[in-house]
């Protein structure tokens, strides 16, 4: 059968690969998930390309492969694009890592992601479409709170970490999600079954070899990923000996790119960038690892709607009833599942945190159940906290976030109070 042409994609029919034999029949490389030698393991081939060389369920760059799909449809891309990868290889090598051959420590990630270039040249060469799930390079970053570090003499330019012009040097890791089902069931302690049916059905039936394909083991979702940036020397994460200072940051657009007042996403996740380059600049390494997870990954509109029912509510906004607006709306407090959150961790071969710039119990049990040693926890200091914001802080301190003080009462978070609408 022949490929639809681009400029009429829904011309001809549409080859389904929701029955075996129709999709890994001939050409497709096995994958072993967990096995030492890349070569036994085989590569990650997400194309769309050709369907025959498809060892995976889903598509490359997540949520992005819808605009992928418009622009073929508009006829803009020409479909089986293959990408050219010349000169596109990580600026600094990351691993391999012991924690990269335990198949249960890294099943959201594959580790050879950002060495596809190289570990499976052989394969690229032979025709394969593989395409990096891992981008490595290197970056300068201007931050206004970093400037004023400087201004206060918090922070000294010292050239290498922190320029003359507040600059700072870091190495950033672009990161997309690789699945390997059998460990993501288990990491959540349900059967693979279950973890199948359920991403089928949520997914309006997105994915039909979910629940057809049983041998197809790894699944590339349409969820965002995860940025690093690295302050130092990205080999030195892997050195306990190395004093490492980490923030795990949950993305809330509002505040980290806009300011907004009633969280303290920004100002806690540039504090921890100011604590990520004292580190650095002392002979240790600062990491900030980034989630794509909006909202606690119910998404903006519903954080934006449980802002208006905790501002609207019979006595306004307060930290008593912080929790229980989220859960009206959306049904649950929180969807972000910190369970997978390690993994990036142990990628970088880190088995320790000396300073973890976070006071989310979630995130901190999340991190040393997985292995991964924790030393101090570095809270926002009081003066960074909007006044917006204190109703959310006493709320998530009296759930069981870290703090240094005392836990508020029932009777002191009804007292807690946010800003009206108007
Ligand atoms: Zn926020």
């Amino acid at each position: 059968m022949e490929s639809p042409s681009p400029a009429s994609p829904t011309a001809g029919h549409i080859r389904l690969t929701s029955h075996p034999g129709q999709g890994t029949a001939t050409g497709a490389l096995a994958l072993n998930w967990g096995a030492a030698d890349p070569q036994v393991r085989g590569p990650v081939v997400g194309t769309t390309a050709n369907r025959s060389q498809r060892n995976v369920i889903g598509t490359h760059s997540g949520s992005y492969g819808v605009y992928r799909a418009l622009a073929v449809a508009a006829g803009n891309l020409v479909r089986g694009h293959r990408a050219d990868l010349t000169n596109t290889a990580p600026t600094d090598i990351v691993g391999p890592y012991p924690q990269w051959l335990d198949a249960r420590k890294m099943v959201s990630i594959d580790p050879w992601g950002a060495s596809v270039q190289s570990v499976f040249a052989e394969q690229l060469a032979m025709g394969y479409d593989i395409r990096p799930t891992i981008a490595v390079t290197k970056a300068h970053i201007h931050l206004p709170e970093i400037k004023q570090a400087l201004a206060f003499q918090r922070l000294a330019v010292d050239g290498r970490v922190l320029l003359e012009d507040a600059s700072a040097t870091v190495t950033k890791v672009a990161v997309e999600p690789v699945w390997w089902l059998p460990g993501v069931a288990a990491r959540f302690k349900v059967s693979e079954a279950e973890l199948r049916r359920a991403l089928f059905e949520e997914t309006g039936g997105m994915y039909p070899e979910l629940v057809t394909r049983s041998d197809l083991e790894v699944f590339l979702p349409p969820i965002g990923g995860q940025t690093l940036y690295v302050f130092g020397d990205i080999r030195d994460l892997a050195d306990p000996k190395v004093t490492l200072t980490a923030r795990v940051h949950d993305e809330c657009n509002g505040s980290d790119v806009f300011g907004s007042d009633i969280c303290t996403c920004r100002p806690y996740l540039t504090h921890a960038i100011e604590e990520c380059i004292r580190g650095a600049q002392a002979g240790g390494v600062g990491l900030i690892a980034y989630s794509r997870k909006e909202g606690r990954a119910l998404g903006e509109v519903t954080k934006f709607l449980v802002y208006n029912a905790r501002k609207r509510q019979l006595g306004g906004d307060s930290a008593d009833k912080y929790f229980l607006r989220t859960e009206c709306v959306a049904g649950v407090q929180d969807m972000r599942f910190q369970e997978l959150m390690p993994d990036v961790l142990h990628w970088l071969g880190i088995r320790k945190i000396h300073r973890l710039v976070s006071m989310s119990n979630d995130k901190y049990d999340a991190i040393t159940g997985s292995g991964i040693e924790v030393g101090e926890r570095v809270p926002i200091p009081d003066a960074l906290i909007p006044a917006d914001a204190k109703v959310e802080m006493e709320a998530k301190i009296a759930a069981g976030y870290f703090t240094e003080g005392l836990v508020p009462t029932d009777v002191e978070l009804a007292l807690v109070k946010g800003r009206g609408l108007e």
